[in-house]
């Protein structure tokens, strides 16, 4: 039996390395009430064999399992939802209802995602997804309260990192489980002045105004703690949301810089810009990593922001 490393960082509460890229780049979180068990995002196909392993490492079954919940669709967060649902009789899909689709039928998420990580990339780092039964999937509403055996786990409409992006809050520990919306903090570029945050403006829905009215959202409910998906907790919201919502900005005026610029390449002169910006703002924050090493631990997350802004400029240049 495969067991994901997972540590409990609250009362029922469950961090997991899904294993996607290097550890420490991806978690899914595991809710558990009297015996009953909840997964926010599920990593790729590839990771819930690992997470099959935790809920057996708890002295649990599959069949304690009551919701697998998605924040959004991207693989990295919904990619297994389709091979946890078929391993956990009892579970029900929440997920926001213009995600539905590409959970029932994936096709489209797979030919998708191909085309961003490539064939043989796409095998490797997530696995194809499995369909799920219309049947087992509910389209959360905004504000919609699921009762996990008495722990309410309520759903909140967060589009602007994608428009089927949902976060969910859990009342016993005031916290969110945030997908993306909350941003990127790796551990790794924590200094003296805590974690440092920024925006994954990955393909091919961002749409920064969507997104700070979204973080608003989240604020208003006034969390401790949010949990991220890339990476773990990070305490005190209310401190770390500006740099955020800088980040959102400063990512977003790359892009719009290149409106009316020639387009051949765009896309190099986008990507060396956002790596840029976020080694600045790694500087600023007092991480003292060799400049080689913080450009690798962001390589991803480059690629993927560079790529998404320019979906986001095309966008916008058919809708004028
Ligand atoms: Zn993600």
């Amino acid at each position: 039996m495969t067991i994901a490393p997972y540590e409990q960082i609250d009362e029922g509460l469950y961090c997991i390395e899904t294993g996607l890229y290097r550890h420490g780049l991806a978690a899914c979180y595991l809710v558990r009430s009297q015996d009953r068990l909840a997964f926010v995002d599920t990593g790729a196909a590839n990771s819930v064999p690992g997470l099959l392993g935790v809920i057996a490492d708890l002295g649990l079954t599959p069949a304690h399992v009551d919701y697998v919940i998605p924040t959004h669709v991207h693989l990295d967060h919904g990619g297994g939802a389709g091979h946890l649902m078929a391993a956990c009789p009892n579970a029900r899909l929440v997920t926001h209802p213009k995600g539905a689709t590409h959970l029932i039928e994936p096709d489209r998420l797979i030919a998708g995602s191909t085309q961003v990580y490539g064939e043989e990339g796409f095998a490797r780092l997530f696995g194809a997804p499995l369909p799920i039964p219309q049947a087992r999937v509910i389209e959360a509403r905004d504000g919609e309260t699921f009762d996990l055996a008495g722990r309410p786990l309520r759903f909140v409409d967060t589009p602007g990192h994608a428009n089927h992006h949902g976060c969910i809050h859990d009342e016993w520990s005031q916290g969110f489980f945030t997908g993306d919306t909350f941003g990127i903090s790796y551990r790794e570029f924590d200094t003296a002045a805590g974690p440092w945050l920024f925006a994954p403006t990955t393909p091919v829905a961002f749409d920064p105004d969507t997104w700070l009215a979204s973080l608003d959202k989240l604020m208003a409910a006034a969390p401790r703690v949010m949990y991220l998906t890339h990476y773990g907790a990070v305490q005190d919201p209310d401190r770390l949301v500006e740099g955020l919502a800088e980040s959102i900005r400063a990512l977003a005026g790359i892009a719009l810089a290149e409106e009316g610029r020639e387009e051949s390449e765009r896309e190099t002169r986008i990507k060396s810009a956002v790596g840029a910006y976020l080694l600045a703002r790694a500087r600023a924050h007092g991480v003292t990593l060799a400049d080689a090493t913080i450009a690798e631990l962001l390589s991803l997350d480059t690629d993927l922001n560079a790529q998404g802004l320019e979906v986001w400029l095309k966008r916008r240049a058919k809708h004028r």
